[in-house]
C-alpha cells in the first residue's frame, strides 16, 4: 500500500502548489467494483491558483486506462480517461451551500486535511456512470462471452445425463 497523499487544501492553493504522481490502479480500492481487473494506472496533476476574485480553485487533471466490466455482458472494456475537473475551494458550509444550485460550478469545502486519492477515486467513478458499458450492439459482437457462462451453462444440461449414463454403464 502507498501512503495516502493528504493536502491542507488552503494552503496548497495559496501556495499556487502543483503535484504530480501516478498511481497504480491496483491502489483505487473504491474502484474496484467497477474493474475486469487491477492492470494499469493513471497519472494525475494537481494544481491550485487563486482568481483575479480571490477565489480559490483546485485544478485536477487524470490520464490513464483501466479494464473496466461492462455493465451489460461483463466482458473486458478497456476504458482510456483524460478527465480535467476545477474544484471551487470554499470556506464554509454556508458559501458551499450558496454554490450548490449551480450547476456550473463544483465546489469542497476547505479542509487541513484533503485525501487527494479519495478525491481522485471520487472524480472517476463521477465519470464512470455514463461510460461503463460498451456502445450499443457491440457487446458480445467482438468478443467471446465469457468462458465461464458457456461453461455453467453446458454443465447443467450436460451433467444430469452423464452422471446417468456413467451410473447405467457401472451396473
Ligand atoms: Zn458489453
Amino acid at each position: 500500500m502507498s501512503a495516502r497523499f493528504v493536502i491542507n487544501s488552503l494552503d496548497f492553493v495559496n501556495g499556487s502548489g502543483r503535484h504530480c504522481d501516478t498511481i497504480p490502479i491496483l491502489e483505487l480500492v473504491r474502484l474496484h467494483d467497477w474493474l475486469f481487473d487491477n492492470q494499469g494506472s493513471l497519472i494525475y496533476e494537481l494544481s491550485g491558483y487563486v482568481d483575479k476574485n480571490d477565489k480559490l480553485y483546485l485544478l485536477l487533471k487524470i490520464n490513464g486506462a483501466m479494464n473496466l466490466s461492462c455493465q451489460r455482458c461483463l466482458n473486458k472494456l478497456t476504458h482510456t480517461f483524460d478527465l480535467q475537473t476545477i474544484l471551487l475551494l470554499v470556506k464554509s458550509e454556508e458559501d458551499l451551500d450558496l454554490v450548490d444550485g449551480d450547476d456550473s460550478v463544483d465546489a469542497i469545502l476547505a479542509t487541513s486535511e484533503l485525501d487527494v486519492i479519495d478525491l481522485i477515486e471520487e472524480e472517476i467513478i463521477l465519470s464512470l456512470s455514463i461510460s461503463s458499458r460498451h456502445p450499443e450492439g457491440k457487446c458480445n459482437s467482438n468478443l467471446p462471452r465469457t468462458h465461464k457462462t458457456g461453461f455453467t451453462e453446458r454443465s447443467e444440461s450436460a451433467h444430469p445425463f452423464a452422471v446417468l449414463a456413467n451410473f447405467k454403464k457401472t451396473n
